[in-house]
């Protein structure tokens, strides 16, 4: 396995971008994430596909999923450039996950394990610098710096009213995917309650076993 092809999956706040990020560097993979991808063309004109909203961002800020038709392209155009990927926030439902199966062979299927009450806390507490992209959480990770403190700001869809309903979406429309994955035999499931470096420790070597 050169470039190995990976999916991760776990809720919203289950660590999939941290942990992503840190795959995409070790092991030399380009890493696709379909929930960044939203976040850079929100205002996108989807009205041509008649569908309830004009713009992905109304979905998003209600915690709704965007439409497959808009996500699905997305992921098949990242994927086609891409030798290796670590797939993050995509299968979100099994419509997804059959069309993905269409679309490329997976080596490795990791699913970060987190309870329900830790994802909220995580979520409702994280906080981003706009200036640097870098992510924090108000008691977990604050910042050393006052001045970074002082410009912290909170993603428009982790608010607790948004966390709530995109938990509940997740409950509805994603845990079948994990199921569908688990029953094939194909999950690795990995302990996300555990410190990053821990998580990471676990997630490195599931993959280097894979190969
Ligand atoms: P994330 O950053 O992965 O939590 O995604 C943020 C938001 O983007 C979600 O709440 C959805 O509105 C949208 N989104 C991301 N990935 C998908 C997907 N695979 N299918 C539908 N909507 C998605």
């Amino acid at each position: 396995m050169v470039q190995p092809r990976i999916l991760i999956l776990g809720a919203p706040g289950a660590g999939k971008g941290t942990q992503s990020a840190k795959i995409a560097d070790r092991f030399d993979v380009d890493h696709v994430t379909t929930g960044d991808a939203l976040r850079g063309n929100k205002e996108m004109d989807i009205s041509h596909l008649d569908l309830e909203y004009d713009t992905p961002r109304e979905y998003m800020d209600r915690g709704e999923l965007v439409p497959d038709a808009v996500v699905n392209a997305i992921v098949d155009e990242a994927l086609s450039q891409a030798d290796g990927f670590v797939l993050d926030g995509y299968p979100r439902n099994l419509e997804q996950a059959e069309e993905l199966e269409g679309m490329t062979d997976l080596d490795v299927v990791l699913y970060l394990d987190v309870s329900e009450d830790e994802l909220v806390h995580r979520l409702t507490g994280r906080r981003m610098d706009p200036e640097t992209g870098e992510i924090y959480h108000l008691e977990y990770n604050p910042p050393e710096d006052p001045a970074v403190e002082d410009r912290l700001v909170q993603r428009d869809d982790d608010t607790e009213e948004t966390v709530k309903e995109r938990l509940r979406v997740y409950r509805e429309n994603t845990e079948p995917v994990i199921e569908h994955y688990e029953e094939r035999g194909d999950l690795e499931r990995i302990d996300g309650e555990q410190s990053p470096d821990e998580v990471w420790a676990d997630v490195k070597e599931t993959i280097e076993d894979a190969a």
